[in-house]
């Protein structure tokens, strides 16, 4: 890690801004999962115990960004770390008006401000509605620049030392995650995105060999740019999920209904050279979990790799589980992202399963990418075997793609 952590700064007596990710799934004030608040402590507690005051900021939900939303409150998040943290939170209802709160703040004092988003700057996204001219979309693009990088320099205001541990929102520059460093004295990076650095860091730029990545989920065009980048990395690739049948057909496959983006066919013959060329070996299906229809109810038929005219692939079938069980339990380093198939639905989870299984059972360093992976390791009952569970699925996306986050490039340097 080049960037300055938590340890690499003197805390005491100092006031702290951390942003966080607390955002949580809540209903009516109650939090349904509060896995993400639980992630944050140890730098929370760290900060705290170092004898420093902290304010807190985050986002929660999307909000319209345009004020006060009672649905998108993290009033009951900061009550839940209160009792966390067995210590009184105070809350800033307004993030951009709390200057008497951060400012009353005490050592060992901890402040949460309302939701980041609840302002449109936080963001500066802009869309451009038809009526608008191009110079009406730049002047607009503009404006909101000026007014992000104003709400970044109030929230700077509040401390002396930026701590960013929201590794899920780090892939964004925004006021609260990047743009603020600007304006405060030293940015540093807290525990939790630390962590999540160092292992999909090490795993894609230094991983113990062989490296097998494993990629799934619905569509090809969500994972262009991970599957290019990791073809330069690993010695093995395995495809599963939806996106499989683009590349099936790409190799003259009938795919029936499958999920299948005909205009990514030349890119996945491309993708498919591309590995050919570089020696690495390149996985996809052997036989598929075929449904007629979208449902957990389906009839359902186990098919080779030409998919009958009006069936569609859910899951990879039992000799593709085996294929790439094979090839990951001879690894030392495997990451994960995105599901074998629809494993939501029982009759089409057995492929998600097996592949969970295997990489438990492997000993190798696994790094778990994506909502939907994470979800499914959850649900396999496998979590405590895997080596880490990344936080942040767009920013764990990010980061397999080779891209820099804006979030971890705005930290200071070590
Ligand atoms: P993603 O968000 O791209 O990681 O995609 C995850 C979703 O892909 C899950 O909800 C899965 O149900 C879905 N999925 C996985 N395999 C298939 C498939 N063969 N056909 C359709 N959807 C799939």
């Amino acid at each position: 890690m080049d960037k300055k952590t938590l340890k690499d700064v003197e805390l005491g007596g100092k006031r702290v801004v951390m942003r966080v990710d607390f955002n949580v799934p809540i209903k009516g004030g109650v939090i349904g999962d509060d896995t993400r608040v639980r992630a944050a402590l140890p730098s929370i507690r760290y900060v705290l115990e170092q004898g420093a005051s902290l304010v807190l900021m985050s986002h929660l939900g999307r909000p319209k960004g345009k004020g006060y939303e009672a649905d998108f409150s993290l009033k009951p998040v900061a009550e839940h770390l209160a009792k966390l943290l067995e210590k009184p939170v105070a809350f800033a209802a307004d993030c951009l008006a709390a200057d008497a709160e951060a400012a009353a703040l005490k050592p060992g004092e901890i402040l949460v401000l309302e939701n980041t988003r609840f302002y449109k700057e936080e963001e500066a996204k802009v869309k451009k509605t038809d009526d608008m001219t191009d110079e009406e979309l730049k002047a607009k693009k503009a404006e909101l620049k000026e007014k992000q990088q104003a709400m970044a320099k109030q929230l700077a205001s509040y401390g002396e030392i930026f701590v960013n541990d929201a590794f899920g929102t780090a892939h964004r520059a925004h006021a609260s995650t990047a743009v603020i460093c600007r304006y405060i004295g030293t940015s540093v990076a807290g525990f939790l995105m630390e962590k999540e650095i160092r292992y999909l860091g090490n795993a894609v730029n230094n991983p113990e060999r062989p490296f097998v990545a494993i990629l799934g989920g619905a569509k090809v065009s969500d994972k262009l740019a991970v599957v290019k980048n990791l073809l330069d990395k690993v010695d093995t690739l395995i495809i599963g999920g939806g996106m499989a049948y683009t590349f099936l057909k790409a190799q003259g496959h009938d795919v029936g209904k499958s999920l299948c983006e005909e205009d990514q066919l030349d890119y996945a013959r491309e993708m498919i050279a591309k590995a050919k060329a570089g020696g690495k070996q390149f996985l996809l299906p052997v036989d598929n979990v075929a449904a007629d229809t979208f449902d957990a109810a389906a009839a359902v038929q186990t098919v080779g790799n030409d998919i009958p005219a009006g069936w569609m692939a859910l899951d990879i079938g039992p000799k593709t589980t085996e294929l790439y069980a094979e090839a990951i339990r001879g690894s030392k380093t495997v990451v994960w992202n995105g599901p074998m198939g629809c494993f939501e639905m029982a009759p089409f989870a057995a492929g998600t399963l097996g592949v969970c299984r295997a990489v438990a059972d492997s000993g190798a360093t696994s790094i778990i990418g994506g909502g939907d992976s994470v979800a499914a390791v959850n649900q396999s009952g496998l979590a405590e075997k895997m080596t880490h569970i990344s936080t942040g699925g767009g920013a764990s996306l990010e980061f397999l793609e080779g891209k820099e986050l804006p979030g971890v490039a705005a930290l200071n340097d070590k």
